[in-house]
Protein backbone atom coordinates (compact mmCIF):
# COMPACT_ATOMS: atom_id res chain seq x y z
CA UNK A 1 0.00 0.00 0.00
CA UNK A 2 2.47 2.35 1.01
CA UNK A 3 4.50 1.83 -1.84
CA UNK A 4 1.95 2.35 -4.24
CA UNK A 5 0.53 5.72 -2.30
CA UNK A 6 4.60 7.14 -3.15
CA UNK A 7 4.20 6.09 -6.98
CA UNK A 8 0.99 7.66 -7.63
CA UNK A 9 2.14 10.75 -5.59
CA UNK A 10 4.79 11.47 -8.15
CA UNK A 11 3.04 11.94 -11.46
CA UNK A 12 -0.14 14.17 -9.42
CA UNK A 13 1.96 16.77 -8.04
CA UNK A 14 3.81 17.15 -11.82
CA UNK A 15 0.39 17.51 -12.73
CA UNK A 16 -0.34 20.11 -10.42
CA UNK A 17 3.40 21.71 -11.19
CA UNK A 18 3.18 21.54 -15.16
CA UNK A 19 -0.96 23.14 -14.36
CA UNK A 20 0.77 25.92 -12.11
CA UNK A 21 2.93 26.77 -14.75
CA UNK A 22 0.26 26.67 -17.34
CA UNK A 23 -1.92 29.40 -15.79
CA UNK A 24 0.89 31.33 -14.66
CA UNK A 25 2.40 31.30 -18.81
CA UNK A 26 -1.44 32.63 -20.14
CA UNK A 27 -1.67 35.22 -17.35
CA UNK A 28 1.76 36.56 -18.15
CA UNK A 29 0.28 36.53 -21.78
CA UNK A 30 -2.87 38.31 -21.36
CA UNK A 31 -1.48 40.77 -18.99
CA UNK A 32 1.50 41.47 -21.61
CA UNK A 33 -1.72 42.07 -24.12
CA UNK A 34 -4.37 43.77 -22.62
CA UNK A 35 -2.45 46.53 -20.50
CA UNK A 36 -0.66 49.06 -22.98
CA UNK A 37 -3.94 48.84 -24.59
CA UNK A 38 -5.96 49.92 -21.45
CA UNK A 39 -3.93 52.67 -20.80
CA UNK A 40 -4.33 54.32 -24.10
CA UNK A 41 -8.01 53.60 -24.11
CA UNK A 42 -8.82 54.69 -20.58
CA UNK A 43 -6.39 58.14 -20.90
CA UNK A 44 -5.51 58.56 -17.42
CA UNK A 45 -3.28 61.02 -17.37
CA UNK A 46 -0.64 58.99 -14.99
CA UNK A 47 -0.28 56.38 -17.36
CA UNK A 48 -0.39 57.56 -20.45
CA UNK A 49 2.92 56.68 -22.91
CA UNK A 50 5.77 59.14 -22.94
CA UNK A 51 4.99 59.43 -26.41
CA UNK A 52 1.44 61.01 -26.52
CA UNK A 53 3.12 64.01 -25.44
CA UNK A 54 5.11 64.02 -28.82
CA UNK A 55 1.56 64.83 -30.29
CA UNK A 56 1.13 67.53 -32.74
CA UNK A 57 -1.29 69.91 -31.70
CA UNK A 58 -4.68 68.78 -33.43
CA UNK A 59 -6.31 72.20 -36.05
CA UNK A 60 -9.73 73.27 -35.59
CA UNK A 61 -10.83 72.80 -38.95
CA UNK A 62 -10.21 70.58 -41.98
CA UNK A 63 -9.03 73.72 -43.51
CA UNK A 64 -6.36 74.23 -41.66
CA UNK A 65 -5.09 70.68 -40.97
CA UNK A 66 -4.72 70.89 -45.31
CA UNK A 67 -2.85 73.87 -45.16
CA UNK A 68 -0.45 72.18 -42.28
CA UNK A 69 0.39 68.85 -43.94
CA UNK A 70 0.10 69.76 -47.37
CA UNK A 71 -2.85 67.75 -48.55
CA UNK A 72 -4.70 67.76 -51.56
CA UNK A 73 -7.17 70.79 -51.25
CA UNK A 74 -10.62 69.69 -50.18
CA UNK A 75 -14.16 71.19 -50.90
CA UNK A 76 -16.75 72.25 -48.69
CA UNK A 77 -16.43 70.31 -45.09
CA UNK A 78 -19.54 68.90 -43.75
CA UNK A 79 -20.50 67.65 -40.48
CA UNK A 80 -21.91 64.11 -39.04
CA UNK A 81 -22.07 62.27 -35.67
CA UNK A 82 -21.87 58.40 -35.13
CA UNK A 83 -25.47 57.10 -34.66
CA UNK A 84 -25.90 53.87 -32.43
CA UNK A 85 -24.82 50.71 -34.34
CA UNK A 86 -22.48 52.24 -36.96
CA UNK A 87 -18.77 52.41 -36.85
CA UNK A 88 -16.74 54.40 -38.92
CA UNK A 89 -17.21 52.36 -42.32
CA UNK A 90 -20.91 52.26 -42.19
CA UNK A 91 -21.33 56.39 -41.07
CA UNK A 92 -19.13 56.58 -44.36
CA UNK A 93 -21.22 54.78 -46.13
CA UNK A 94 -24.38 56.55 -45.46
CA UNK A 95 -22.99 59.83 -46.16
CA UNK A 96 -22.00 58.98 -49.67
CA UNK A 97 -18.24 57.94 -49.67
CA UNK A 98 -17.56 55.59 -52.57
CA UNK A 99 -16.57 51.75 -50.97
CA UNK A 100 -12.89 52.42 -52.58
CA UNK A 101 -12.62 55.14 -50.48
CA UNK A 102 -13.84 53.76 -47.30
CA UNK A 103 -11.50 50.70 -47.51
CA UNK A 104 -8.50 52.65 -48.40
CA UNK A 105 -9.37 54.87 -45.77
CA UNK A 106 -10.32 52.50 -42.80
CA UNK A 107 -6.92 51.16 -43.84
CA UNK A 108 -4.88 53.95 -43.17
CA UNK A 109 -6.58 54.14 -39.46
CA UNK A 110 -5.78 50.68 -39.00
CA UNK A 111 -1.86 51.34 -39.56
CA UNK A 112 -2.07 53.85 -36.89
CA UNK A 113 -0.76 52.93 -33.63
CA UNK A 114 -3.95 51.22 -31.67
CA UNK A 115 -5.43 52.18 -34.65
CA UNK A 116 -8.19 49.16 -34.89
CA UNK A 117 -8.61 48.91 -30.75
CA UNK A 118 -9.37 52.65 -32.07
CA UNK A 119 -11.50 51.76 -34.67
CA UNK A 120 -13.63 49.32 -32.76
CA UNK A 121 -14.68 51.49 -29.90
CA UNK A 122 -15.44 54.81 -31.23
CA UNK A 123 -17.97 56.91 -29.45
CA UNK A 124 -21.40 56.82 -30.31
CA UNK A 125 -22.11 60.64 -30.62
CA UNK A 126 -18.68 61.31 -32.02
CA UNK A 127 -18.20 64.22 -34.73
CA UNK A 128 -16.95 63.46 -37.67
CA UNK A 129 -16.02 65.62 -39.75
CA UNK A 130 -15.56 65.53 -43.65
CA UNK A 131 -14.72 66.67 -47.01
CA UNK A 132 -15.55 64.03 -49.83
CA UNK A 133 -13.22 63.68 -52.24
CA UNK A 134 -13.78 64.09 -56.09
CA UNK A 135 -11.67 64.16 -59.24
CA UNK A 136 -10.37 67.57 -58.45
CA UNK A 137 -10.38 67.69 -54.41
CA UNK A 138 -8.83 65.12 -52.02
CA UNK A 139 -10.95 63.34 -49.58
CA UNK A 140 -10.38 64.33 -45.61
CA UNK A 141 -11.89 63.17 -41.99
CA UNK A 142 -11.48 64.85 -39.05
CA UNK A 143 -12.45 62.37 -36.25
CA UNK A 144 -12.70 63.68 -32.81
CA UNK A 145 -12.48 60.38 -30.94
CA UNK A 146 -11.64 61.33 -27.61
CA UNK A 147 -11.65 64.19 -25.04
CA UNK A 148 -8.33 64.82 -25.77
CA UNK A 149 -7.57 63.21 -29.34
CA UNK A 150 -8.54 63.55 -33.33
CA UNK A 151 -7.71 61.76 -35.91
CA UNK A 152 -7.62 63.59 -39.09
CA UNK A 153 -7.01 61.45 -42.61
CA UNK A 154 -7.03 63.25 -45.90
CA UNK A 155 -5.28 62.57 -49.70
CA UNK A 156 -2.31 63.66 -50.74
CA UNK A 157 -0.94 64.51 -53.92
CA UNK A 158 -1.26 61.27 -55.34
CA UNK A 159 -4.48 60.41 -53.79
CA UNK A 160 -3.01 58.43 -51.46
CA UNK A 161 -5.07 58.53 -47.70
CA UNK A 162 -2.70 59.47 -44.65
CA UNK A 163 -3.85 59.73 -41.12
CA UNK A 164 -2.61 61.01 -37.91
CA UNK A 165 -3.37 61.36 -34.99
CA UNK A 166 -3.69 64.72 -32.73
CA UNK A 167 -3.68 66.08 -29.51
CA UNK A 168 -6.29 68.79 -28.78
CA UNK A 169 -5.31 71.79 -27.14
CA UNK A 170 -6.75 72.77 -23.83
CA UNK A 171 -6.28 75.81 -21.20
CA UNK A 172 -6.97 76.33 -17.90
CA UNK A 173 -9.37 79.49 -17.51
CA UNK A 174 -10.69 81.20 -14.20
CA UNK A 175 -14.05 80.98 -13.99
CA UNK A 176 -16.07 83.19 -10.98
CA UNK A 177 -19.77 82.25 -10.28
CA UNK A 178 -21.35 85.05 -8.07
CA UNK A 179 -25.07 84.29 -6.90
CA UNK A 180 -27.88 84.78 -4.48
CA UNK A 181 -29.34 82.17 -1.74
CA UNK A 182 -32.76 81.67 -2.09
CA UNK A 183 -33.30 79.11 0.27
CA UNK A 184 -30.47 76.53 0.11
CA UNK A 185 -26.74 77.17 -0.98
CA UNK A 186 -26.97 73.71 -2.92
CA UNK A 187 -29.91 74.62 -5.23
CA UNK A 188 -28.95 77.86 -6.01
CA UNK A 189 -25.21 77.09 -6.77
CA UNK A 190 -26.02 74.30 -9.31
CA UNK A 191 -28.71 76.46 -11.33
CA UNK A 192 -26.33 78.70 -11.89
CA UNK A 193 -24.50 75.60 -13.83
CA UNK A 194 -21.64 75.06 -10.81
CA UNK A 195 -20.32 71.51 -11.23
CA UNK A 196 -22.08 69.85 -8.79
CA UNK A 197 -18.36 68.72 -7.63
CA UNK A 198 -17.27 72.10 -6.99
CA UNK A 199 -20.55 72.62 -4.91
CA UNK A 200 -19.91 69.74 -3.06
CA UNK A 201 -16.70 70.94 -2.18
CA UNK A 202 -17.69 74.38 -1.06
CA UNK A 203 -20.28 72.92 1.37
CA UNK A 204 -17.73 71.10 2.71
CA UNK A 205 -14.88 73.67 3.59
CA UNK A 206 -17.88 75.88 4.50
CA UNK A 207 -19.39 73.23 6.71
CA UNK A 208 -16.87 73.92 9.47
CA UNK A 209 -17.99 77.71 10.13
CA UNK A 210 -21.47 77.60 8.81
CA UNK A 211 -24.72 76.25 10.14
CA UNK A 212 -26.57 75.51 6.38
CA UNK A 213 -29.55 74.29 8.43
CA UNK A 214 -30.46 77.10 9.92
CA UNK A 215 -28.17 80.13 9.17
CA UNK A 216 -28.81 80.72 5.70
CA UNK A 217 -31.18 83.04 4.84
CA UNK A 218 -32.72 84.09 1.54
CA UNK A 219 -30.67 86.77 -0.01
CA UNK A 220 -27.74 85.58 1.32
CA UNK A 221 -24.61 85.65 -1.54
CA UNK A 222 -21.97 83.54 -2.48
CA UNK A 223 -18.81 83.76 -5.11
CA UNK A 224 -16.62 81.52 -5.97
CA UNK A 225 -13.20 80.96 -8.25
CA UNK A 226 -12.25 78.27 -9.51
CA UNK A 227 -10.51 76.56 -12.57
CA UNK A 228 -11.43 74.75 -15.26
CA UNK A 229 -9.70 72.51 -18.00
CA UNK A 230 -10.89 73.49 -21.42
CA UNK A 231 -10.68 72.31 -24.63
CA UNK A 232 -9.69 75.26 -26.54
CA UNK A 233 -11.32 73.80 -30.05
CA UNK A 234 -14.73 72.81 -28.75
CA UNK A 235 -14.60 75.04 -26.13
CA UNK A 236 -16.22 71.76 -23.97
CA UNK A 237 -15.41 71.39 -20.38
CA UNK A 238 -12.95 68.57 -19.42
CA UNK A 239 -12.18 69.09 -15.96
CA UNK A 240 -12.52 70.95 -13.36
CA UNK A 241 -10.06 72.19 -10.46
CA UNK A 242 -10.64 72.52 -6.96
CA UNK A 243 -11.62 75.81 -5.58
CA UNK A 244 -9.45 78.77 -5.04
CA UNK A 245 -11.56 81.52 -3.42
CA UNK A 246 -14.82 81.37 -1.62
CA UNK A 247 -16.96 83.85 -0.12
CA UNK A 248 -20.09 83.60 1.32
CA UNK A 249 -21.94 86.17 2.99
CA UNK A 250 -24.51 85.32 5.59
CA UNK A 251 -26.90 88.39 7.41
CA UNK A 252 -24.25 90.83 6.49
CA UNK A 253 -21.41 89.21 7.63
CA UNK A 254 -18.66 87.60 5.38
CA UNK A 255 -16.50 84.80 5.04
CA UNK A 256 -13.87 84.52 3.19
CA UNK A 257 -11.47 81.47 2.31
CA UNK A 258 -8.29 81.03 -0.12
CA UNK A 259 -7.20 77.20 -0.98
CA UNK A 260 -2.91 77.56 0.24
CA UNK A 261 -0.65 74.57 -0.56
CA UNK A 262 0.29 73.41 3.21
CA UNK A 263 3.82 72.22 3.44
CA UNK A 264 3.04 68.71 3.03
CA UNK A 265 1.79 69.39 -0.10
CA UNK A 266 -2.13 69.84 0.79
CA UNK A 267 -4.44 71.82 -0.45
CA UNK A 268 -5.97 73.39 2.42
CA UNK A 269 -8.69 76.54 2.94
CA UNK A 270 -7.49 79.87 5.28
CA UNK A 271 -9.45 83.27 6.07
CA UNK A 272 -7.18 86.13 4.71
CA UNK A 273 -5.63 86.27 7.88
CA UNK A 274 -4.11 82.36 7.61
CA UNK A 275 -6.64 80.89 10.35
CA UNK A 276 -7.36 77.46 8.78
CA UNK A 277 -10.91 77.00 7.15
CA UNK A 278 -11.27 74.20 9.38
CA UNK A 279 -12.78 74.49 13.28
CA UNK A 280 -12.53 73.13 16.39
CA UNK A 281 -14.35 73.67 19.56
CA UNK A 282 -12.14 75.12 22.11
CA UNK A 283 -12.02 73.02 25.28
CA UNK A 284 -10.74 76.18 27.71
CA UNK A 285 -12.82 79.11 26.30
CA UNK A 286 -11.12 81.52 29.11
CA UNK A 287 -7.49 82.52 29.74
CA UNK A 288 -5.40 81.47 32.42
CA UNK A 289 -8.35 80.00 34.60
CA UNK A 290 -7.75 76.90 36.65
CA UNK A 291 -9.99 73.61 35.92
CA UNK A 292 -11.55 73.40 39.28
CA UNK A 293 -14.19 70.34 38.73
CA UNK A 294 -14.34 67.97 35.69
CA UNK A 295 -16.87 66.49 33.83
CA UNK A 296 -18.50 63.80 35.58
CA UNK A 297 -20.18 62.37 38.92
CA UNK A 298 -18.60 64.81 41.92
CA UNK A 299 -20.61 66.00 45.14
CA UNK A 300 -21.90 68.90 44.54
CA UNK A 301 -20.78 71.46 46.75
CA UNK A 302 -23.63 73.13 47.45
CA UNK A 303 -26.46 70.25 47.26
CA UNK A 304 -24.36 68.44 49.23
CA UNK A 305 -25.43 64.79 47.47
CA UNK A 306 -23.40 63.38 44.43
CA UNK A 307 -24.51 64.60 41.13
CA UNK A 308 -23.36 64.50 37.47
CA UNK A 309 -21.70 67.71 36.96
CA UNK A 310 -21.86 67.63 32.97
CA UNK A 311 -19.41 70.20 32.00
CA UNK A 312 -16.38 72.18 33.21
CA UNK A 313 -15.66 74.63 35.73
CA UNK A 314 -13.25 77.04 35.16
CA UNK A 315 -11.79 78.76 38.73
CA UNK A 316 -11.12 82.43 37.91
CA UNK A 317 -11.68 85.79 39.11
CA UNK A 318 -14.66 88.02 38.47
CA UNK A 319 -14.40 89.57 35.17
CA UNK A 320 -12.17 87.44 33.63
CA UNK A 321 -13.32 87.35 30.00
CA UNK A 322 -14.40 84.27 28.50
CA UNK A 323 -14.41 83.94 25.06
CA UNK A 324 -16.82 81.72 21.99
CA UNK A 325 -15.58 78.49 21.97
CA UNK A 326 -15.77 78.43 18.55
CA UNK A 327 -17.43 79.82 15.52
CA UNK A 328 -21.23 80.32 16.20
CA UNK A 329 -24.61 82.05 16.74
CA UNK A 330 -25.44 83.21 19.81
CA UNK A 331 -28.68 80.97 20.89
CA UNK A 332 -29.45 82.30 23.85
CA UNK A 333 -28.27 85.53 26.17
CA UNK A 334 -29.76 85.95 29.67
CA UNK A 335 -30.86 84.57 33.37
CA UNK A 336 -31.31 80.44 32.96
CA UNK A 337 -32.28 79.38 36.58
CA UNK A 338 -28.96 77.73 38.43
CA UNK A 339 -26.75 78.72 35.76
CA UNK A 340 -27.45 82.32 36.65
CA UNK A 341 -26.02 84.35 33.58
CA UNK A 342 -26.29 82.11 30.76
CA UNK A 343 -24.88 82.27 27.58
CA UNK A 344 -25.45 79.28 24.54
CA UNK A 345 -23.74 78.91 21.07
CA UNK A 346 -24.73 76.89 18.08
CA UNK A 347 -21.78 75.81 16.49
CA UNK A 348 -22.79 73.60 13.78
CA UNK A 349 -26.16 70.98 13.18
CA UNK A 350 -24.28 68.86 16.16
CA UNK A 351 -22.62 71.28 18.67
CA UNK A 352 -23.26 73.47 20.92
CA UNK A 353 -21.53 75.13 23.92
CA UNK A 354 -23.02 77.27 27.21
CA UNK A 355 -21.03 79.76 29.67
CA UNK A 356 -22.64 79.88 33.13
CA UNK A 357 -22.55 82.04 36.42
CA UNK A 358 -21.63 84.68 34.76
CA UNK A 359 -21.11 88.01 36.31
CA UNK A 360 -22.01 90.20 32.83
CA UNK A 361 -22.56 89.84 29.11
CA UNK A 362 -20.32 91.61 26.44
CA UNK A 363 -21.81 94.42 25.35
CA UNK A 364 -22.00 93.22 21.42
CA UNK A 365 -24.10 90.23 22.96
CA UNK A 366 -27.58 89.18 21.76
CA UNK A 367 -29.32 86.55 20.65
CA UNK A 368 -29.09 85.58 17.00
CA UNK A 369 -25.12 87.71 16.81
CA UNK A 370 -22.62 85.83 14.81
CA UNK A 371 -19.16 84.99 16.53
CA UNK A 372 -16.04 84.22 15.43
CA UNK A 373 -14.36 81.23 17.38
CA UNK A 374 -11.94 83.22 20.37
CA UNK A 375 -14.47 86.69 20.43
CA UNK A 376 -14.99 87.63 24.09
CA UNK A 377 -18.60 86.93 24.92
CA UNK A 378 -18.81 87.88 28.95
CA UNK A 379 -17.54 87.85 32.11
CA UNK A 380 -16.68 85.20 35.26
CA UNK A 381 -18.94 85.69 37.79
CA UNK A 382 -20.88 84.06 40.31
CA UNK A 383 -24.31 84.08 39.46
CA UNK A 384 -26.85 81.70 40.05
CA UNK A 385 -26.16 78.37 42.22
CA UNK A 386 -22.44 78.77 43.07
CA UNK A 387 -20.52 79.14 46.04
CA UNK A 388 -17.70 81.26 43.72
CA UNK A 389 -16.20 82.76 41.15
CA UNK A 390 -15.95 80.19 38.25
CA UNK A 391 -16.86 79.64 34.71
CA UNK A 392 -19.21 76.89 33.68
CA UNK A 393 -18.53 75.52 30.66
CA UNK A 394 -20.69 72.92 28.49
CA UNK A 395 -20.36 71.18 25.44
CA UNK A 396 -23.41 70.23 23.53
CA UNK A 397 -23.64 67.54 20.77
CA UNK A 398 -26.91 66.81 19.93
CA UNK A 399 -28.46 68.38 22.38
CA UNK A 400 -26.95 66.48 25.21
CA UNK A 401 -23.95 67.54 27.06
CA UNK A 402 -20.50 65.34 26.39
CA UNK A 403 -17.34 65.72 28.15
CA UNK A 404 -15.31 68.35 26.30
CA UNK A 405 -11.97 66.63 26.75
CA UNK A 406 -13.32 64.03 24.89
CA UNK A 407 -14.65 65.19 22.22
CA UNK A 408 -12.91 64.89 18.69
CA UNK A 409 -12.82 67.93 15.80
CA UNK A 410 -10.36 67.91 13.38
CA UNK A 411 -7.96 70.64 14.20
CA UNK A 412 -6.99 73.19 11.00
CA UNK A 413 -3.54 74.64 11.70
CA UNK A 414 -2.84 78.00 10.61
CA UNK A 415 -0.82 79.31 7.81
CA UNK A 416 2.93 79.67 9.50
CA UNK A 417 4.79 82.71 10.59
CA UNK A 418 7.21 81.55 7.81
CA UNK A 419 4.60 80.97 4.99
CA UNK A 420 2.42 84.60 5.98
CA UNK A 421 4.75 86.77 3.48
CA UNK A 422 3.85 84.16 0.65
CA UNK A 423 0.24 83.24 1.53
CA UNK A 424 -0.36 86.95 1.89
CA UNK A 425 1.05 87.34 -2.09
CA UNK A 426 -1.31 84.49 -3.02
CA UNK A 427 -4.31 85.91 -1.59
CA UNK A 428 -3.34 89.13 -3.91
CA UNK A 429 -3.03 87.20 -6.85
CA UNK A 430 -6.15 85.49 -6.51
CA UNK A 431 -8.09 88.43 -5.70
CA UNK A 432 -6.52 90.26 -8.73
CA UNK A 433 -7.89 87.57 -11.05
CA UNK A 434 -10.87 88.08 -9.11
CA UNK A 435 -11.28 91.55 -10.19
CA UNK A 436 -10.24 90.92 -13.81
CA UNK A 437 -13.56 88.59 -14.31
CA UNK A 438 -15.43 90.99 -12.50
CA UNK A 439 -14.37 93.80 -14.90
CA UNK A 440 -14.37 91.42 -17.90
CA UNK A 441 -18.38 90.67 -16.83
CA UNK A 442 -19.40 94.02 -16.32
CA UNK A 443 -18.05 94.84 -19.95
CA UNK A 444 -19.37 91.78 -21.15
CA UNK A 445 -16.32 91.41 -23.10
CA UNK A 446 -15.96 87.82 -22.32
CA UNK A 447 -18.83 86.07 -20.81
CA UNK A 448 -18.36 84.35 -17.62
CA UNK A 449 -20.44 82.00 -17.63
CA UNK A 450 -19.64 80.52 -21.44
CA UNK A 451 -18.85 77.25 -20.67
CA UNK A 452 -21.30 76.68 -17.77
CA UNK A 453 -24.51 75.23 -19.84
CA UNK A 454 -22.44 73.67 -22.48
CA UNK A 455 -22.33 69.62 -21.72
CA UNK A 456 -18.89 68.07 -22.23
CA UNK A 457 -18.20 65.03 -25.00
ZN1 LIG B 1 -20.02 73.51 36.80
Amino acid sequence: MKKVFKINLLPNFLTVLGLFFILFFFSAISNADSSPFKNKIEDKPIKRPANLFNLEESADTIFNLIQKVGAKPTASVNKTKLKQNENLSSALKRIKFQNNHIGKIIKSISNLQNGKKILSSLPVGMIINYSKPSNLTGGALKISYSKTKDIFVWQDVNDNYKSKIYLRPTKLENTLIKGTIENNLYISALKLGMPENTILEMISLLGFSVDFQREIRKGDSFEILFERKIDILSNFVIQTKPIKYVSINLSGNTLNFFNFIDKYGLPQYYDENGKSSKRTIMKTPINGARLSSRYGNRKHPILGYTKMHRGLDFAAPTGTPVFAAGDGIVEKAGWNGSYGKYIRIRHTGTYKTAYAHLSRFHKNIKVGKRLLQGATIGYVGSTGRSTGPHLHYEVIKNNVQVNPMRIKLPAGKNVSKANFLKYQNHIKKILNQKIVLEKSMNNKELAINTHVNQKSL
